[in-house]
């Protein structure tokens, strides 16, 4: 559920017709690719499946946005919507922009080094944060759980994967099938998933 190809992160190494087959063999069924500031449009996304030798596979969009204090992910969001996201604004008025138009929000990495958020996370209306992710250390990690804990976050598990190897290193279970951004959606808001 956060991912990076080189297609359009400047950062990331990922190819992104490798992608598909690496995820399959790291045991996950579907990914959500979250470039920074963009978001694939469907159709790319299936035809980029299409293409591959794993039909089945779920390949669906999000994007990160950094925030003038702290990177978060938005799922659930038309094309045209993300495009009026311009640069620039703060995690409050951030994080309520996309709430407001139905998305659900995760807090990236929040602990990472010089990339993480400050007290400001406790009153923002985050579906999720992330306590495991590729970019944040075994210390940001533990800092990050007792961020959910205080805060009473719900918490998630992520690659942010900027190499093809990174792909799966952690995950999230959801507790039913989710087949499209809307089912992702729902069951971010229903509380419906759980991470090792
Ligand atoms: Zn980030
Ligand atoms: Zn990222």
């Amino acid at each position: 559920m956060h991912l990076h190809t080189q297609l359009y992160s400047a950062c990331s190494f990922i190819d992104a017709e490798a992608l598909i087959g690496r995820a399959v063999k790291a045991g996950l069924d579907g990914v959500v690719i979250t470039e920074h500031h963009y978001q694939w449009r469907v159709f790319d996304l299936e035809l980029l499946r299409d293409r591959s030798p794993h039909p089945g596979f779920i390949v669906l969009p999000g994007f990160e946005y950094t925030t003038t204090q702290g990177d978060i992910l938005v799922y659930g969001l038309s094309d045209s919507e993300v495009h009026k996201f311009k640069m620039g604004r703060s995690p409050e008025d951030a994080v309520k922009a996309a709430k407001d138009l139905g998305a659900v929000v995760i807090a990236a990495h929040p602990t990472r080094a010089g990339m993480g958020f400050d007290d400001r996370i406790f009153s923002l209306p985050l579906d999720a944060i992330e306590i495991r992710s590729g970019n944040m250390k075994e210390h940001e990690q533990r800092l990050a759980l007792k961020i959910a804990r205080d805060g009473q976050f719900r918490t998630v598990a992520a690659s942010d994967a900027h190499n093809i190897r990174d792909v799966g290193k952690y995950y999230t279970e959801f507790d039913y099938p989710v087949q499209t951004i809307a089912d992702f959606v729902e069951a971010i808001n229903q509380g419906k998933f759980r991470h090792s």
